[in-house]
């Protein structure tokens, strides 16, 4: 019989509800699920191909160590051994996890609840480091917590809005599907770009602001500037429910419009003409991506542009505020689960020894970690230097992915015990594995992702487990009962997982924390079969607000205020001969991180079909390039070969190239082997967009 199955998207961060359907013959095929609330049945090119992606060539079908095919319970038990090995020899901090925005939020939980609660370590970070942890440090530094405001239909609602640091047009593409929509019914709305690119979102900008690498600080403070002298600032909002204005306006105003300009490389009237349009909407929200926070100021960028929203009250009411938009699918259901390196879980602070207390009865664990773990290039660092004997790498790939993706490479080739939870058999990252896993993949897993509106969702399963495939929770619980933590990782099913992250996120919960799905502490496996996609918070008696954060104008700073951040733009990075180029690193429309799956689709790769660098004219004919030629690029961490896209889209002295190709596609083509190490202070984001590299013909 065919049968339809409801389940989410495992993409981007916009959560998509798709339907699969499967044929009697075995066929599957997807559309986008009409009553889903983030696509309402749109879908963009990878949802579409999803059925195109299902086939098992290449798949990881049964444990291996050293190579060689083992049983589930050998290879258990060898990861056990050597975890408590490490872990009795060197101490907790010894081992470490390395996890995705891919997992399921159940597997995230049980990762971090055996890390940081049952072998007393914070050492498990995620991918997700390299995509929004700049957001989660500037939400927390404003808001004393790490809650995003914003909310789909606030995109629908707004007059204006101002896309900075994102490319939603091929990013989060079903966005832009509901963004292009509003403004064709109302085109009074007003869109503005702000990217270094003319990007496709650009086309329907009515203003596009081709800003200079790492500027956003500068043109977030001249705005803030502008708003305080023009008496555009809601005087009441500030002093009712914010701090620290005084400061931050002092910060914002270091520069004038002559060094505005210099610093954004904006003309002078085109500054003026974003402050006005800003001043004169009322409702606007502010939309940003991995352009803001993929930089060595980018929990700065942040601050910036969420002090203007501060300050003209434009929070927590429809149609305006600003708007991280997550990158992966599950990055939001990562940090509810606390699976950054520097949180604890269902959103509280591993560095409050409340929480701590709390986390440790909840879970009666043994050992909660007190401090903060090691966040993803640090781990690296210490897998480099030896300090991290085993290692634990589950759903991500990052000998492509991680910034000085070379050094990853030698580290995890030096690290005497590397496990890897994949359903690809031969990636860049499974071939220095000691044991590897094989994990579910889309289809066959079964748990909950969360949207970037906060959106939970369910992923269902329509397929069987291939072979010998598990459930990446299974395997974590396995290891913990196999290091002697039986009681605690009794659990029999995804269902079980949720019931619990549930209702710790309601533990001893006044209101003073932002997460709380409590009211879902009970469920049991036929009402988590049927879970609707739900947004928090959600609406109960005792909830503060219903439905949308900060409508009230309470924050989660004791005082209850929100802050003002005083932030100042970082000083342009010195003109540099040996490295003349500013190399952008991102996506394409139809590729998803590393293509282990979007790459099985030709459909997917007719699109852009092969690694390129974007070059303006201008540079092209400067280093001697045409359109096509293949073109070397080095900076001080590696060297890359690309083909060359000549294109005016691109401002001069920028590069542009996108990191999903490997060098099975292409000789030398991991992109990220040319980033470096650089972060940024609070967050530990890595600087993705702004490397300084020299090009030249191959
Ligand atoms: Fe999937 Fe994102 Fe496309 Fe939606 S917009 S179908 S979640 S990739």
């Amino acid at each position: 019989m065919a049968c339809e199955v409801k389940t989410t998207c495992p993409y981007c961060g916009v959560g998509c509800g798709v339907i699969a359907r499967v044929d009697d013959d075995g066929a599957v095929s997807v559309k986008g699920d009409p009553e889903h609330p983030a696509n309402f049945g749109r879908l963009c090119s990878k949802g579409s191909a999803l059925a195109e992606t299902l086939d098992l060539d290449g798949r990881l079908l049964h444990p291996e160590i050293g190579g060689r095919r083992a049983g589930w319970n050998e290879a258990l038990e060898l990861v056990a051994e050597r975890f408590l090995q490490s872990i009795a020899e060197h101490g907790p901090d010894s081992v470490a996890f390395y996890v995705s925005g891919q997992l399921l939020t159940e597997d995230y939980y049980v990762a971090n609840k055996l890390m940081k609660g049952f072998i007393g370590s914070a050492n498990i970070d995620t991918n997700s480091r390299l995509c929004m942890s700049s957001s989660v440090a500037g939400h927390r530094r404003a808001f004393g917590s790490d809650t995003v405001p914003g909310m789909y239909e606030d995109l629908e609602l707004a007059d204006l809005v101002v896309l900075t640091g994102s490319n939603l047009a091929w990013c989060h593409p079903v966005l832009y599907q509901r963004l292009a929509a509003a403004k064709a019914s109302r085109p009074e709305m007003k869109v503005v770009v702000i990217d270094p690119r003319q990007t496709m979102t650009a086309d329907i900008a009515d203003m596009h602001l081709a800003i200079a690498p790492d500027g956003d600080v500068a043109l977030f403070n001249g705005l803030l500037v502008h708003l305080t002298t023009s008496g555009a600032i809601d005087q009441n909002y500030v002093s009712a429910h914010t701090t620290g204005f005084a400061e931050a306006f002092a910060a914002a105003s270091a520069l004038n419009l002559d060094g505005l300009s210099a610093a954004t490389g904006l003309a002078q009237k085109q500054l003026r003409d974003f402050f006005r349009l800003f001043e004169t909407t009322e409702k606007v929200v502010t939309c940003y991506s991995q352009g803001v926070n993929q930089s060595s100021a980018g929990t700065d960028k942040v601050n910036a542009i969420i002090n203007c929203h501060l300050a003209t009250g434009r929070i927590g009411r429809p149609g305006m505020g600003p708007f991280s938009l997550t990158g992966q699918p599950n990055a939001m259901g990562g940090r509810e689960v606390g699976g950054l390196a520097n949180m604890l879980a269902a959103h509280m602070d591993i560095e409050k020894s409340l929480h701590r207390d709390q986390v440790r009865r909840f879970w009666g664990a043994p050992a909660v970690a007190s401090k903060p773990g090691l966040k993803a290039v640090d781990m690296f660092r210490a897998v480099a230097d030896g300090r991290i004997k085993a290692l634990w790498i589950m759903a991500t790939n990052p000998v492509v992915s991680m910034p000085d993706a070379d050094v990853v490479e030698a580290a995890l080739k030096a690290c005497p015990f590397v496990v890897v939870s994949d359903i690809l058999r031969d990636t860049d990252t499974t071939r220095h594995a000691h044991v590897l896993l094989p994990s579910l993949g889309w289809g066959e897993k079964d748990g909950t992702v969360t949207n970037s509106e906060r959106r939970i969702s369910r992923q269902r399963a329509f397929l069987d487990a291939p072979e010998e495939a598990s459930a990446d929770w299974w395997q974590l619980a396995e290891v913990a009962r196999r290091m002697g933590f039986s009681e605690a990782f009794g659990h029999a099913s995804s269902a079980e997982i949720f019931a619990e992250h549930a209702a710790l996120s309601g533990f001893e919960n006044d209101g003073r924390r932002d997460f709380d799905i409590g009211a879902h502490a009970s469920i049991d496996r036929a009402a988590y079969d049927c879970l609707e996609p739900f947004q928090w918070p959600q609406p109960k008696e005792t909830a503060p607000q219903e439905g949308r954060f900060f409508a009230d104008g309470r924050f989660y700073h004791p005082d209850g205020r929100a802050c003002f951040v005083p932030v100042q733009a970082p000083k342009a990075r010195l003109a540099d001969d040996a490295l003349p180029f500013t190399l952008n690193t991102g996506r394409v429309r139809d590729h998803w991180h590393t293509m282990t799956r979007t790459g099985k689709s030709a459909r997917l790769s007719a699109h852009i079909a092969e690694p390129f660098v974007e070059i303006h004219p201008s540079d092209a004919q400067t280093i001697g390039v045409a359109d096509a030629d293949l073109v070397r690029i080095e900076s001080p961490c590696g060297t890359v070969i690309v083909r060359a896209l000549v294109t005016a889209r691109q401002a001069p002295g920028n590069l542009f190239a996108a990191m999903h190709w490997n060098d099975q596609f292409a000789s030398k083509a991991r992109i990220d082997a040319l980033v470096p190490p650089i972060t940024d202070p609070f967050s530990g984001q890595p600087a993705s967009k702004n490397v300084a590299v020299k090009a030249a013909r191959f």
